[in-house]
């Protein structure tokens, strides 16, 4: 039988690995063999695999078929170096560094300068001719080695070193001598001893084997478990370990070290991008003791190297066809590569990478869809904090990054004084314990919500995306005191009219004042810029054509108003896939008659009040046709419960009570008593599971007749403008086939009187929500009375999990800490428990309605992952919030991709 493989090696330009093999290999291992077998200049090593990794995390051990094949490799190495592990005369000396599949910077653990014990140290400095270089480089290996594999607390070190300095009378860890270097060694390897109790380890094989193991270990360390949550690498990787020869970039000043990329990742533009340091060793750079200097001076320092690195690593890009993260190592004027990976990158820089290497031919227009990670085309579209203008900032918290952005303004706590100081020319954050909403106008003038509680769909954070306003929510350290008009952060007092920011990208929360400005495709979505004139937005719209070319998916927009109409249409929406009607109820000149209509007592009085609003709604969806053009709207009717247009109970009591005592003759004592009478008995223990959804419209059915009809005469006087339009009413929160029927006869008893009025017919279709997970496993019945199902899988989640979707922020965060749950799943899609649901429903629908369209119109509907299972379970469209059109085109284009490709699971 052949022998298992577990070690790898690469070298004098051939590898037994290839970049090909970055599962077993690693990224960095794969980079290492490729760059070796391209005939870059990389110093010999070896990777064992991650294989090894697995093995020893379940068994505690490696094979022993690894020492073998480890010692095996080692002898390649030291023929190849012409120096032996553990030689006193002329030792060779290695790194070892850990390297999964997927780069985990800084996570795992690293090991330098590996081989050096009393003995081997002189060799060194007689070799390199270099004492005091010996010395550093033993001292460093004893601190390196003592803290990551021998466990000892990193501070020990870092005090004596403290200590040395002070005694010597230096500043800098490089004006300490070679004797107080040689001092420190013995002192570090006393420091190992007291912590440990085992001495320092002098032979290298031991040293080696110790040093892979710990990298092992450090899969597993709490750090690395969590980055991979944050990231969604699978546990099962596993880490490699590459072991390579050791070259110094800290031989004096012809030697150096430095990192780059092949184009810059922040803003994608194709030029070297990166920095270095003369006389100096990896972690240097990174340590930030001394400040690198930017990789364009090394042209100026050493242009022999400059113009071989610019050559290797344009190779690199070309053979990788991708943008390149590498290490490099000078040694005595000789170039080493010691690391290339595809490079990561911001989201503005992603999109022009993409673009312009398919300009370069590059990589087709399949595969730089496949390169943008739809998630970060969010940073393309929200204001930014305009760094140019402002310095260092530093959160004082961070909450849920709910809506992406950065926000500055004066702190308001109600959504009056809000508007007011809006009024005033006054920009404005919005803070709140939570939002409900009668703050929707206050939210909407506001330039970004921070709410203390609430979680990712809670109501600020629905708005806020919605709106496409920055918004953190669940910021817990924040304590909101909305009656004092002041809130408490970190020892810090902040009162109306101060001054923060907020970051909804990142959720941080600063106090102070941060500059934004809007992006470049913002401004050219407003029409403050000419689309020539802005080269992201080329670059944007064009990727985003290549998407519309293979996405099977349609994209609709969750829209109330025809200003958010006409974002989507521009944002590339094809239809809108949920008009709120109760938003359109809130305005500020409509909520009294809305609560005329409420506190009616009798059938005319009611009536009365909506027929005051017929002609307002009536222009609205007039306003929303007219933007789409013909594309489908799907109109939503009434849906949350009454009482949320009322005041709240407890603020009229108090109300009350003090007119009681100043005025008790009072008229308007009299209507706040009826109306808290009113608000007393509209009262729910579970609101949302009361009277809302399509409950109200079968008791009230005033409202329903009234929405219909607003609906039906707008699409009328459109057609009678010889223009196309297509209106789709949707009944919520259906649960029977019953409720279903009844409400679907009565609107189109109502459509039918509407047309023959108006002398015009128009198309016009009648579906439902889907949203009690009882509609969804009668679905069959359901579809034989609806045209079509939109999924909202915001109140689905909800009544699946039985969590409420306004009060979950308080425990998922715990759930996620803990593990219990492995996402939100009011943010992305449970795609096992509310997913089969869905699926079944699907198949029911389609059972007995072959043509059934289906959509969703929760939060998901912009989310990635959930657009994904949306493909795959045949779904007709996704609806998003305007600003997540674009996102929603990209992820649907990757779903047609990975399925064509046979990827997609299942
Ligand atoms: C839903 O429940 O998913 C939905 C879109 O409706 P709303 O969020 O308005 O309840
Ligand atoms: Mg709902």
């Amino acid at each position: 039988m052949a022998k298992k493989k577990y070690v790898y090696f690469f070298g004098g330009g051939k590898a037994d690995g290839h970049g090909g093999m970055r599962d077993l290999l690693g990224g960095k291992g794969a980079g290492l063999a490729e760059m070796t077998n391209s005939g870059v200049p990389v110093p010999p090593g070896f990777t064992i695999t991650t294989e090894v990794c697995n093995i020893f995390s379940s068994t505690g051990k490696a094979p022993v078929e690894v020492e073998k094949q480890t010692e095996e490799n080692l002898r390649k190495i030291e023929k190849m170096m012409n120096a032996k592990f553990g030689d006193p005369d002329n030792p060779l000396l290695v790194s070892v560094r850990s390297g999964s599949k997927f780069s985990m910077p800084g996570m795992m653990d690293t090991v330098l300068n590996l081989g050096l014990n009393n003995v081997t140290v002189e060799g060194l400095a007689r070799k390199t001719g270099n004492r005091r270089f010996a010395r550093d480089a033993y001292r460093r290996f004893i601190q390196m080695f003592g803290k990551v594999v021998m466990g000892v607390p990193a501070e020990l070190f870092e005090e004596a070193i403290a200590e040395k300095k002070k005694k010597s009378g230096v500043k800098l860890d490089t004006e300490l001598s070679e004797t107080a270097l040689h001092e420190l060694t013995s002192e570090f390897a006393q420091i190992v001893k007291k912590h440990t109790g085992h001495t320092f380890p002098a032979d290298p094989r031991k040293q080696l084997k110790m040093a892979r193991d710990a990298v092992f270990k450090s899969w597993n360390n709490p750090r690395a478990k969590t980055y991979r949550k944050i990231y969604d690498i699978p546990e099962t990787l596993g880490t490699a370990v590459n072991v390579q020869t050791m070259v110094f970039g800290n031989l004096g000043n012809t030697s150096g070290t430095g990192v780059g990329f092949t184009r810059n990742p922040a803003t994608g533009e194709k030029q070297l991008y990166g920095e270095y340091l003369i006389n100096a060793q990896g972690e240097d750079v990174v340590a930030g003791i001394r400040t690198p200097k930017p990789l364009m001076e090394l042209k100026k320092d050493m242009p022999v190297v400059y113009s071989q690195l610019s050559k290797i690593t344009t190779m690199l890009e070309r053979h990788f066809r991708d943008v390149q993260d590498f290490e490099f190592t000078i040694q005595e004027g000789r170039l080493f590569m010691l690391q290339t990976r595809a490079g990561k990158r911001t989201g503005p820089a992603a999109v022009k990478i993409a673009v312009d290497m398919v300009r370069e031919k590059l990589i087709s227009r399949e595969e730089s869809l496949m390169r943008v990670d739809p998630a970060s085309l969010d940073q393309l579209l929200h204001p930014i904090f305009d760094l140019s203008e402002c310095g260092e900032f530093c959160a004082v918290t961070k909450g849920l990054p709910a809506s992406p952005g950065a926000a500055s303004g004066q702190v308001m706590f109600t959504a009056e004084d809000a508007i007011k100081a809006v009024q005033q020319g006054e920009k404005v954050v919005l803070v709140r314990m939570e939002t409900s909403p009668d703050d929707i106008h206050g939210m909407h003038v506001s330039e970004g919500i921070l709410t203390s509680t609430g979680g990712m769909t809670s109501h600020a954070a629905v708005v806020g995306r919605q709106m496409g306003t920055p918004c953190v929510v669940g910021a817990g350290a924040v304590k909101v005191n909305e009656r004092k008009r002041m809130f408490e952060v970190a020892g810090n007092t902040v009162k109306e009219g101060d001054y923060i920011s907020i970051d909804g990208t990142s959720g941080d929360v600063i106090i102070g004042k941060m500059p934004t400005m809007p992006s470049e495709i913002i401004q050219v979505i407003a029409g403050g810029m000419k689309p020539d004139k802005s080269r992201a937005y080329q670059d944007f719209s064009l990727l985003l054509k290549w998407a519309d070319s293979v996405r099977r998916l349609g994209i609709r927009a969750n829209a109330d108003v025809p200003t958010d109409a006409a974002t989507a249409i521009a944002f590339g929406a094809e239809g809108i896939g949920l008009c709120r009607t109760e938003h359109m109820f809130f305005a500020e000149d409509r909520i009294p008659i809305v609560q005329d209509m409420i506190l009616a007592e009798t059938k005319e009085q009611r009536k009365k009040a909506l027929d005051k609003l017929l002609p307002m709604q009536r222009k609205d969806f007039i306003g929303i046709f007219k933007e789409m053009k013909g594309c489908p709207v799907t109109i939503r009717l009434l849906d949350p419960p009454l009482h949320e247009f009322l005041p709240k109970r407890e603020e009229l009591m108090v109300e009350i009570a003090k007119l009681e005592c100043r005025n008790p003759k009072s008229a308007k004592l009299k209507k706040l008593r009826k109306l808290l009478a009113r608000v007393q008995e509209l009262h729910e223990f579970n609101p949302m599971l009361g009277l809302r959804g399509c409950r109200l419209g079968l008791t009230i059915p005033e409202i329903t007749e009234m929405q219909v009809r607003a609906i039906i005469e707008a699409a009328c006087k459109i057609k009678k403008q010889n223009k196309k339009v297509l209106p789709e009413i949707m009944i919520p929160l259906t649960g029977h086939v019953n409720e279903m029927r009844r409400a679907r006869q009565h609107v189109i008893a109502v459509a039918n009187h509407v047309m023959e009025e108006q002398g015009v017919r128009v198309p016009y279709m009648v579906g439902t929500m889907i949203e009690v997970p009882r509609a969804a496993s009668t679905a069959d019945e359901i579809a034989q009375e609806a045209q079509f199902f939109s999924f909202g899988t915001n109140d689905l989640t909800q009544m699946t999990f039985g969590y409420s979707r306004d009060d979950a922020g308080k425990f998922i965060r715990y759930y996620l800490e803990k593990g219990i749950l492995e996402k939100d799943p009011f943010q992305t899609l449970d795609q096992i428990g509310v997913g089969r649901i869905i699926e079944q429903a699907v198949k029911l629908g389609r059972s007995v309605r072959k043509d059934l369209k289906i959509g969703i119109c929760g939060e998901h509907g912009g989310d990635p992952a959930s657009i994904e299972f949306c493909h795959r379970a045949d779904f007709n469209y996704v609806s998003c919030s305007p600003y997540r059109v674009p996102i929603a085109r990209l992820a649907a284009a990757q779903a047609a991709l990975k399925k064509k490709h046979g990827e997609l699971d299942k």
